[in-house]
């Protein structure tokens, strides 16, 4: 190992990283990032890295975006931070106005948060709420989707089905119905994804059948299952959601926190169906990746059960102190700015279908390579030991390759042993030409 630095040795004696075993930083020490301009990362001793995931799918058009950049510096000479109870700004009034213009039809409500879990936690009561004041009150379970990520706070993992994240809390976690969940790649009835009826939504239907009387919500991540290994299913798996919650009378809660904001190809993952969901999820991308920020929308419907003479106690008991920050604002108004001034929309499906040709082109022939899947500018590489039978490789491929390529340039974090490229929109096809390049040499170190 080489000589690590100072900043590194001190960062070792204090800091306790996210999602991390520590010990893996005796071999792995953490990279201290000097400054970032687009897609590029660079470190302390210049090495530059393609972020080709966003920086945990998040920054949305490159680091240091000058028209960001520009907004939020302008914001934090007037205003950084007000109560947003009984106070509103001109930033959040507009925000809320312009994103109804582009969400799905009848969402209209705006509830702001500062991260995306505090976002699922008040989608989670607010639909707990709304059943209780509407005279539902047998309405008081969950229901989720197998291999769901909806965030790591007590009631997000509750709704969440991957054991990495959720295991260990189990005592501490409300009980929630879980649903097998598409699994294309491995499909149960051998079906294509483009050619199947969605058949594996049986599943869904005995789940409503058992518990849908006693259902407030189901809360889906739409289209792609982002920490279960980029797992993208079809849309007409949304639009049989929508109408089984119809009829059981289960509010549909969409978790957009990471498919919002084009990564998939358009504004919203739900933009791919003519249906709409009841309460949307919004994080990440909303704010370019800038600032911790996020905002629950939701119908007049919804709404209309909180409205009421104080004293019914009826109000939405919900507050986070950062609940509609400026600064948050003026990074989502700069983001929305960039996607009607830049044609970011046009520009990142072109991008998308490039990147995934080159990726197929250069991967789909190596022997451990399963699928290459992708929706939108995402492209997701499930790594297989036996491709014929898709049997699993062992051990920690993906840790291996994930360090691999932090040595060739490229910030490639894997989920298991599935690598996946989410990057912002705006990357270039050179800057695409050069991550797939790396990504394979990678891949070729590790596996051959
Ligand atoms: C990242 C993510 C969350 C959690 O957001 P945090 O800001 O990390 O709390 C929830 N749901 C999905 C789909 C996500 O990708």
């Amino acid at each position: 190992m080489e000589q690590i630095s100072d900043l590194v040795r001190r960062d070792l004696v204090h800091i306790w990283h996210p999602c991390s075993q520590m010990k893996d930083y005796e071999t792995l020490p953490p990279i201290v990032i000097k400054k970032a301009k687009g897609v590029w990362l660079y470190d302390e001793q210049d090495r530059a890295y393609i972020d080709i995931i966003s920086s945990w799918w998040c920054n949305l058009l490159g680091h240091a975006n000058e028209r960001i950049n520009r907004a939020i510096t302008a914001q934090l000479e007037n205003l950084e931070h007000v109560i947003f109870a009984n106070f509103t700004h001109e930033g959040a009034i507009r925000l809320a106005e312009r994103l109804r213009e582009i969400l799905p039809a009848k969402l209209n409500k705006f509830n702001f948060s500062d991260n995306g879990s505090s976002a699922v936690e008040s989608a989670l009561k607010m639909a707990f709420q709304f059943c209780y004041q509407s005279k539902k009150p047998e309405k008081t379970g969950f229901m989720c989707l197998d291999g769901g990520y909806h965030g790591e706070t007590i009631g997000a993992l509750s709704v969440g089905a991957m054991d990495l994240y959720a295991k260990i809390y189990k005592p501490m976690l409300m009980q929630t119905v879980r649903i097998k969940a598409p699994d294309c790649y491995r499909c149960a009835y051998n079906k294509s994804r483009d050619s199947c009826e969605c058949e594996c939504f049986e599943s869904a239907k005995e789940a409503f059948r058992k518990h849908g009387k006693n259902t407030a919500a189901i809360i889906i991540e739409p289209l792609i299952q982002g920490a279960a290994g980029m797992k993208i299913y079809p849309a007409l798996y949304l639009k049989k959601l929508r109408d089984i919650c119809d009829e059981y009378d289960v509010l549909l809660i969409a978790d957009e926190i990471a498919t919002g904001f084009g990564r998939t190809g358009e504004m919203f993952a739900f933009g791919h169906t003519d249906v709409s969901p009841d309460i949307m999820v919004l994080s990440k991308g909303l704010s370019g990746g800038y600032m911790p920020f996020s905002i629950t929308v939701t119908t007049q419907k919804i709404y209309d059960a909180f409205y009421d003479d104080y004293d019914k106690g009826k109000a939405f008991m919900h507050s986070h102190t950062y609940s509609g920050n400026p600064l948050g604002c003026a990074a989502a108004n700069a983001v929305l700015d960039a996607f009607e001034q830049e044609n970011v929309m046009q520009n990142a499906k072109k991008r998308a279908i490039f990147l995934n040709e080159i990726l197929l082109s250069a991967l789909s022939g190596h022997k451990n390579v399963g699928e290459v899947r992708s929706l939108g500018l995402i492209n997701a590489i499930e790594l297989v030991y036996d491709k014929s039978s898709k049997s699993e490789l062992k051990g920690r491929v993906g840790y291996e390759i994930y360090k691999i390529a932090l040595q060739n340039g490229l910030l490639l974090r894997p989920l298991g042993n599935v690598l996946y490229f989410n990057p912002p929109l705006n990357i270039t096809e050179h800057e695409c030409e050069l991550a797939v390049e790396r990504c394979v040499k990678s891949i070729r170190q590790i596996l051959g």
